[in-house]
């Protein structure tokens, strides 16, 4: 596994929209790989593939990392609880309701502001080997991860999404960042 540099905003790859995954191979799995190492060792919760400047539609979640790292009472060390997931060629296929809450992104170090998502989603992907699973999720952080991780496979932002714009440009600011760009045409895919 090969740790890689996260793309900040303002490389052009963050607004491509990402091809499809055809091929299930080593490359997949070195991909993926690599995903992982560079997603635990920023501390996120979620990667897509444009983050690590390629242009596929891949992410990787786990949202029990960050809750579940503690010290073991006995041997004094710390432990760390893993819940990863791969999904590639995600679609949402149902949604509905609303959420509003505080999102971050790796490519935008230090900005944080709320966001607005969908409430529920279904979602069809395949799996590392090309399988095609479903998954549910509801009113929680794996609900808000994998909308935000879908988004960057179409090159839109959590900037596309600001329940307060006013609020985020505020945060941007702070942080470095100039003006956004606009997210790439819609694309309809299967
Ligand atoms: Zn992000």
């Amino acid at each position: 596994m090969t740790k890689q540099d996260i793309v900040k905003y303002g490389d052009p790859i963050l607004r491509k929209f990402t091809s499809r995954v055809i091929k299930f191979d080593k490359s997949l799995r070195k991909l993926v790989e690599d995903m992982f190492e560079t997603m635990y060792a920023n501390e996120g919760v979620g990667l897509a593939a444009p983050q690590i400047g390629v242009s596929k539609r891949v992410l990787v979640v786990d949202v029990d990392y960050p809750s579940k790292r503690y010290i073991d009472e006995q041997t004094k060390k710390e432990v760390t609880t893993y819940n990863s997931m791969v999904l590639i060629n995600p679609v949402i296929i149902q949604k509905e309701g609303q959420i509003i809450s505080k999102e971050g992104c790796l490519s935008f170090p230090n900005v944080y502001f709320d966001v607005i998502r969908f409430k529920k989603i279904a979602v069809k992907y395949q799996d590392l080997f090309g399988k095609e699973r479903r998954l549910l999720a509801e009113d929680d952080l794996l609900c808000r991860c994998i909308q935000h991780e879908i988004d960057h496979l179409d090159g839109k932002l959590f900037v596309d999404k600001p329940s307060d714009e006013a609020e985020m440009k505020k945060n941007l600011q702070e942080a470095g960042f100039g003006s956004v760009s606009s997210p790439p045409p819609a694309v309809l895919i299967g």
